[in-house]
């Protein structure tokens, strides 16, 4: 602020005294008119014998005056330098404050006046403009694990190859972070070429980048909004505003729906993106207000009908959702990063259920993938069986199949150290994914359970197909020694059918809907397999065992 001032002054100072030496140079010019008309003819008078010389004092004031129009022309060129100087320095100036200085794009804050611009240019010539807005889909993770420098050169190199991409005239720019916004005008006649465009740019920045030994491999994500007014009036968006708005949330809808991809905005998006973000928040409070509770479904011997366990499903009930199923908010938990916490509550609630059952119920529990990737899993499970004196063998742990191949390496080794605890592993949903049988040799498994949109093909008149899966699952089950359970029994004759297959377990709405822990208390006591004993909850295991170890390294961690 000072400094500021400081220059002020001085600017004001210097404009008074170019002002002064305006006025002397003027004075100056003036003078050496009147005086030079008098001096010079006597000089020549003189010069050619016609008269006597000019005064001297004349003659000084001649000098004086040429030599004041000197100094006046020399200030003159010094204040078209300084005039040149200061413009130079102000278009610098405007430069950095418009342009990103890493990729040289424009930056978020010139963006908005250059793409109303560009809207309005395109308008005259008939034509829309497109706003397209682009996000590296593993940026983070390429930062983290190569440093910035890596980063650097990736958002440099994507923001090149996004360069060779657009048509003249179109406008790049950098958010910030890993996002990009390319604009460009079209003829409404070919939208089509938008699409072409956003497809070659994410083929383009998805080619790997050599840096040194390394490689990388990048994607990224795109959404576009646009100033045609098209069916919908609510989607023409019309000043720059509006357009990175609806492209940022077409771009988000990109992202959900698996990444490396594009979206054109439409209406509804912006509704899922609110519902979605509270959902978020809805998660978040339920999970410090308790909202999250287990509820059990019943799995079955099929041949005696006779109760072996329950599978733990969790529900949220949400004061404001009323109760919600997994489907809707695992997803989301585990895309915030809350599945591991919200798991932990829930098997602790399920632990502390079951240890009240009869001890030849087991209890299942169905784990998120993102869990396996925790160091710490193995190490929170057994610390809860230790607390609930629960024997690990009557825990179930169920891995979805479909996601078994997100990580492979860790997953098996994961397996491996749940196993060796004592706990069971199943394979959920079976059919649906693609486990190859190697796989299933290599991963050891002690159960798999069958799809429930298998079992369910038995009932809808697809019995032939249907049984022709089931049966070749229980003779693979057969030949692995692995039981097998089916899910989804709904009816009589989906049982009568499952049971001429093979000696199965099942579980399904025809032993009724999944249950309330008290529900279950009240089902097990009539059933006098309710063991009511208020174990009281021990903190020590059991000296020697692995359990033992375990709970004291958990122990150590939590100190
Ligand atoms: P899943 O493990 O395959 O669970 C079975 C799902 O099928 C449950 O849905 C259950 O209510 C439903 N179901 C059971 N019997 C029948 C039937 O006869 N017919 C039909 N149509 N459906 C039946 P739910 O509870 O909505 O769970 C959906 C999925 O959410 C589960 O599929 C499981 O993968 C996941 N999930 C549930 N609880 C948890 C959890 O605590 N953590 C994690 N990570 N995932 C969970
Ligand atoms: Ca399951
Ligand atoms: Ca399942």
């Amino acid at each position: 602020m000072t400094d500021k001032f400081a220059l002020l002054k001085n600017k004001r100072k210097r404009a008074g005294r170019d002002f002064i030496a305006l006025g002397i140079s003027a004075s100056a010019i003036l003078m050496f008119v009147g005086i030079g008309s008098t001096v010079v003819p006597e000089i020549f008078k003189n010069w050619f014998g016609l008269g006597p010389g000019p005064d001297l004092m004349l003659v000084n004031a001649l000098l004086l005056n040429i030599a004041l129009i000197l100094f006046g022309w020399r200030r003159y060129s010094e204040l078209l330098t300084e005039l040149e100087q200061h413009q130079m320095a102000e278009e610098n100036a405007r430069l950095l404050a418009e342009t990103d200085v890493l990729t040289n794009c424009l930056n978020r804050r010139s963006i908005t006046p250059e793409t109303d611009a560009l809207i309005n240019h395109s308008n005259l010539s008939g034509k829309h403009t497109a706003f397209i807005m682009l996000d590296l889909d593993n940026f983070k993770q390429i930062n983290d694990c190569n440093g910035h420098q890596v980063g650097d050169l990736v958002l440099k190199t994507t923001a090149q190859r996004i360069r060779a991409m657009l048509p003249d005239g179109s406008l790049l720019a950098r958010l910030g972070g890993d996002e990009f916004a390319c604009v460009v005008s079209f003829d409404p006649s070919y939208k089509g070429r938008v699409d072409q465009l956003v497809n070659r740019l994410i083929d383009a920045v998805s080619m790997p980048i050599q840096t040194g030994e390394l490689q990388v491999e990048i994607t990224i994500s795109a959404g576009i909004s646009t100033t045609e007014a098209n069916s919908s009036p609510a989607t023409g968006a019309l000043d720059a505003k509006c357009l990175l708005h609806y492209a940022d949330i077409a771009m988000y809808h990109a992202k959900k729906q698996g990444r490396n991809r594009f979206f054109w905005f439409e209406v509804g998006m912006e509704q899922q993106l609110r519902l979605r973000n509270e959902l978020e928040a809805g998660i978040r409070k339920g999970l410090t207000n308790g909202e999250f509770v287990p509820y059990y479904e019943q799995q079955v011997d099929l041949h005696t009908g006779h109760l072996a366990g329950f599978e733990m499903l969790a529900r949220w009930i949400s004061p404001e959702l009323g109760i919600v199923n997994p489907d809707i908010f695992v997803p989301v938990a585990e895309e915030i990063g809350l599945i591991g916490d919200l798991s932990d509550q829930l098997i602790e609630q399920a632990l502390a259920d079951a240890s009240q059952w009869d001890s030849s119920i087991t209890i299942s529990v169905n784990i998120s993938p993102v869990q396996l990737r925790d160091p710490w899993f193995t190490q929170k499970i057994l610390k809860s069986l230790v607390k609930h004196n629960f024997p690990a063998q009557r825990l179930e742990i169920e891995i979805t199949e479909t996601r078994l191949h997100e990580n492979l390496g860790l997953v098996s080794s994961m397996i491996i150290s749940l196993r060796n605890q004592g706990i069971r592993i199943s394979l959920d949903d079976f059919g649906t994914g693609y486990s190859s049988l190697s796989q299933l040799q290599a991963l050891p498994f002690d159960s798999l359970k069958i799809d429930r949109s298998i079992v369910a093909d038995l009932a809808r008149g697809k019995e032939e197909s249907g049984s022709k899966i089931i049966n070749a699952i229980v003779s693979l089950g057969d030949g692995l020694s692995i039981p097998i359970t089916a899910e989804g029994i709904e009816d009589e004759e989906t049982l009568e059918r499952l049971k001429k297959m093979g000696p199965l377990k099942g579980q399904g709405y025809h032993y009724g809907l999944p249950e309330t822990g008290e529900e279950v208390r009240a089902r097990l006591t009539k059933l006098g397999r309710y063991r009511n004993v208020h174990a009281a909850p021990s903190e020590a295991p059991v000296p020697g065992t692995q359990a033992e170890e375990a709970h004291t390294a958990a122990s150590r961690r939590n100190t």
